[in-house]
This record gives structure tokens, sequence and C-alpha cells, in this order.
């Protein structure tokens, strides 16, 4: 009998919490062949999350609660999460708290991995949910990611199954900044994928603001490529080129005696100049400021509370 944790992250969630968990439960109790775990963790929730997860920890006797001191987002959650999945167990599964992940479709992630299968991914089919504006952005987001690290991760999502050695790998990469999607993805073990339609989010609003989402995009496309960089090397050469024409045609004019005039293409050249300029020191600040982040090897997320299962040999708070 394998023993599979479930990892999830949860941010101010609140009451359904309850609810959610004994769904989730009631799903995995239909895979008898397996022991299963609930791993849950509180990403610094300021409402009442805190306090449910503490009572579902004491109805249930396979429930661990970890805590952060505070809200580290849904990478370091999940990171957190998987640190201290423990020893025994040979995989995991991490899903959203929200219901938005359907519980229904672990018993036919478990079947493929009985199979061999190391990580099985679930791809979203609809996204009916979501507004048009941000399905187009999320579009906008994986077809540049694609161009520029060729890895297909559209509509996947941060529901996936891992096999052991799977989270080993996951472990041991060190960056602090995390794309949990690429990098399993990056990974490169073998992968089958399962899909689902997200249904609306069942209680409040999704957790991730426009500006949290813009941020995450930015942060997973600088940790996968650095095509950005050898983007503006190339523009830097064809400006280049451009300035050595017009440099004959000004010299070419001031010979003949005809230097006046042309201050519209003063003008043009001045602002294309400066805004490319502009947006290659900006990229590189993007660049820099992520060599900042990771040389000061902060960790990614502390942990406040620990409280294990109760089936575990000791309890631990930290
Ligand atoms: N979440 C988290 N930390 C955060 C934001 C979200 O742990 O800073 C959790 C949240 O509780 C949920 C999951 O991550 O279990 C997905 O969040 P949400 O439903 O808000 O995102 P969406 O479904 O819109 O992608
Ligand atoms: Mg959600």
């Amino acid at each position: 009998m394998s023993q599979l944790t479930l990892v999830i992250p949860v941010f101010n969630e609140g009451a359904p919490l309850t609810d959610n968990v004994r769904a989730i439960r009631e799903a995995v109790a239909r895979i008898p062949e397996h022991r299963f775990q609930f791993l849950l963790v509180d990403d610094g929730s300021t409402d009442d999350s805190f306090i449910h997860l503490s009572a579902i920890r004491d109805t249930y006797a396979d429930v661990s609660v970890l805590r952060l001191t505070r809200n580290f987002g849904k990478e370091a959650a999940i990171q957190a999460g998987l640190e201290h999945v423990d020893e025994a167990s040979d995989a995991v599964i991490v899903m959203d708290a929200d219901m938005q992940h359907p519980p229904a479709l672990i018993p036919g992630m478990v079947a493929l991995w009985n199979s061999g299968i190391d990580v099985v991914e679930a791809e979203k089919i609809r996204r009916q949910s979501e507004s048009a504006i941000s399905r187009w952005m999320a579009e906008v987001f994986y077809r540049i990611f694609f161009l520029l690290t060729g890895m297909d991760i559209r509509n996947q999502s941060d529901f996936k199954l891992l096999d052991r050695r799977v989270l080993d790998f996951y472990r041991n990469l060190h960056e602090r900044e995390r794309f949990f999607r690429g990098m399993i993805h990056w990974g490169g073990f073998p992968l089958a994928r399962l899909t689902f339609e997200v249904s609306p989010r069942r209680h409040g609003n999704s957790r991730w603001s426009r500006f949290k989402l813009w941020r995450y995009s930015i942060s997973a496309i600088t940790s996968f490529s650095s095509a950005p960089l050898h983007f503006i090397t190339i523009l830097g050469a064809l400006t280049f080129v451009v300035s050595i024409i017009f440099s004959a045609k000004a010299l070419y004019d001031k010979f003949s005696g005809v230097a006046l005039g042309g201050f519209t293409t003063v003008i043009l050249l001045q602002l294309f100049i400066g805004s490319t300029l502009m947006i290659s020191l900006g990229l590189l600040g993007i660049y820099v400021a992520r060599i900042h982040d990771e040389v000061k090897r902060r960790p990614s997320y502390i942990v406040d509370w620990r409280v294990n299962s109760q089936k575990s040999a000791s309890d631990e708070n930290k």
C-alpha cells in the first residue's frame, strides 16, 4: 500500500474549507488501495482560515497543518508544502482549496501514476468562469512563454500528481522565486495529462490581483529564458546599422551644402533611440532584480506553526 500526500495551499478561504476538505476526502476514499494524508498550508491567512484548519486537523487523524508567518504567495505555499511532505510518501498531489480543481479527477490521476507515469497534469479545457480579458491575457502569456522557452504549458494548472522522484527533483532545485508548472515541465519526466473544466469559484473571488499576475508572468518568463536579453542586443545591432545609414546621409548633406532641415528626423531618432534604450534598461533591470533576489538567499517562506497529523510520532511547534 502506497502513501500519497495531498498538498493544499490556503489563503483566506474561511469556513468553506471544512466542506471542501470533506469533499476531497470523499473522493480519495474511493481509492482504497492507497493511504492518503493531507498537508494543508495556511499561507498567512488573515481571516479565520487557521481556526477552521485546526478544527479540521482535530477531526481527521490524517491531516497536518503548516502555517506560514505571513502571506508569501501561492508558489511559496506550494514549496513549503512540498518541502514538508513526510519521507514515507510515495507521491504527492497539489491542488487548490477552493474546489476549482475537481477532486473527482484524483482517481484517474492515481490510476495513471499506478501505471508508471511520474507526472500527471490536470489541464483546463474551459475557463468560462474567467473574464474574457483574463483569458486573453493568459493566452498571450502562454504564447510568449512558448516562443521564448519552447515549453508548451498552455492551460496547465498547479493541480498535479508527482511521483516521489519528481518531488525529490523539485526539492533539489535551489531557486528562490519559483514557477511550479514550468519547473515540473522542465524536469522532463514521463508525463500524462487529464482535462477538467474550471468551475466558478464557490466562495469569494480569486486571490490573485491583475498586478500579482503580471509580476508572476514576468517572473515565470525571466526564470526560464534569457531570450529577451538577446533580443535587445539584436535590437541594438539593428539601430546601429540604421545609424550608419543616417550618418552617411547627414555627412553627404553637410558637404553638399544642404545641412539645414531634417529636424523631424532628429526628433524621431531621439524618440526612437530614447525609448529603445529605456526598454532595454528596464529589461536588464528585471534580470538584475532577479539576481539580487536570488543572491540574498532569503528563504521563500517562514514556518510559524506546524501541527503534524495525529498519526505522526510527535507534534512539533516551531
Ligand atoms: N493561495 C495561496 N496564497 C496566495 C493566493 C492563493 O495559498 O497568496 C491559494 C488559494 O487559497 C487557493 C489556491 O492558492 O487554494 C488558488 O488561488 P485562487 O483560487 O485565488 O487562484 P485562481 O483559481 O484564480 O488561479
Ligand atoms: Mg481558484
